[in-house]
């Protein structure tokens, strides 16, 4: 049986505690999760429904007001664990100017290593396969602030890479991008993960970037409302619209036939499937 890398039991967040009761919210409320090791999970959820809080707690930048969670079997809570959690789950936020800290990429890719005390041949090695994995070795002396969004963020994944985590948590990696780099992004992601078997956690809105995932989970008021494949998930038309949340074109449009008495199906996610599905019925 596969290894769980990230277990959350009966999590539950609250924001700084304060003494005015109406202020007070619950921003996770009673979360159980686990996440296999190699697993490519999806986060859905309209915007304050707890993703990020959630995702802050994969690598102990959060604590649990109760609950529990394990990183690799390491409890969070517990402070011996802290850089271990840090370099097992990485983690690469919305905006890659934030990410990118020094002048030339390979100094950049290599700032993480450097801060553990990596032997500088051991790092030279490091970055180097970081810079390669990402397709970015070519830019290795360019400096960051000169290229697309979508190098930025690969730059950021390389720095990650570099620490070998064995997981990475993305919140919103490409909603700061154009869609040629959101698409570089999202190639990167889908690759580091089959081919070199890194849990990925990726909290989206482009349900065109959910559709790659093997899970997908649905959070709203700080609870996993619902979880499946994309299929499962996106067919299900009616739960997606009560959260606010967008399915794919084809499949919203076989729903609304569906919905005006055709006979048709709404687990379809391509408009591929959506073509043979109408050819069927004929
Ligand atoms: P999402 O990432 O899904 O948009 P968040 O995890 O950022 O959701 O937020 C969950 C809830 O916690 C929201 O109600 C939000 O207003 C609240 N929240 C988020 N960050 C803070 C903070 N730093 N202080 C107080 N409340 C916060
Ligand atoms: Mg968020």
């Amino acid at each position: 049986m596969e290894a769980n890398m990230i277990e959350c039991r009966n999590l539950t967040f609250e924001y700084s505690a304060t003494s005015d009761e109406s202020l007070k919210k619950l921003a996770i409320n009673g979360v159980d999760l686990d996440i296999k090791e190699g697993e490519f999970l999806v986060v859905l959820g309209h915007n304050g429904s707890g993703k990020s809080t959630l995702a802050k707690h994969m690598n102990a930048l959060l604590l649990p007001t109760s609950g529990k969670v394990y990183v690799s079997g390491m409890d969070t809570a517990d402070e011996n664990y802290l850089w271990k959690i840090r370099n097992a789950a990485g983690m690469v936020f919305q905006n890659p100017d934030n990410q990118l800290v020094a002048t030339i990429v390979e100094d950049d890719v290599a700032f993480g290593p450097e801060n553990i005390g990596i032997k500088p041949e051991e790092i030279r090695t490091r970055v180097e396969e970081a810079l390669k994995k990402v397709d970015m070795y070519e830019y290795k002396n360019h400096a960051p602030h000169l290229l697309s969004g979508g190098q930025k963020q690969r730059v950021a994944i390389a720095g990650i890479l570099a620490m070998s985590p064995k997981c990475i948590i993305f919140d919103e990696p490409t909603a700061m991008l154009d869609p040629s780099g959101r698409k570089e992004v999202v190639n990167t992601i889908k690759d580091i993960n089959k081919n070199y078997g890194i849990t990925i956690v990726l909290i989206t809105h482009y349900m065109e970037e959910a559709v790659e995932a093997d899970r997908v989970i649905i959070m709203d008021e700080g609870k996993v409302i619902k979880e499946g494949t994309p299929v499962q998930i996106f067919s299900d038309v009616s739960t997606m619209k009560k959260v606010g949340l967008d399915v794919p074109q084809v499949t919203e449009l076989a729903y609304e036939l569906k919905k005006s008495g055709i006979n048709i199906d709404t687990d379809i996610l391509t408009i591929n499937e959506m073509v043979s599905r109408l050819c069927q019925l004929k």
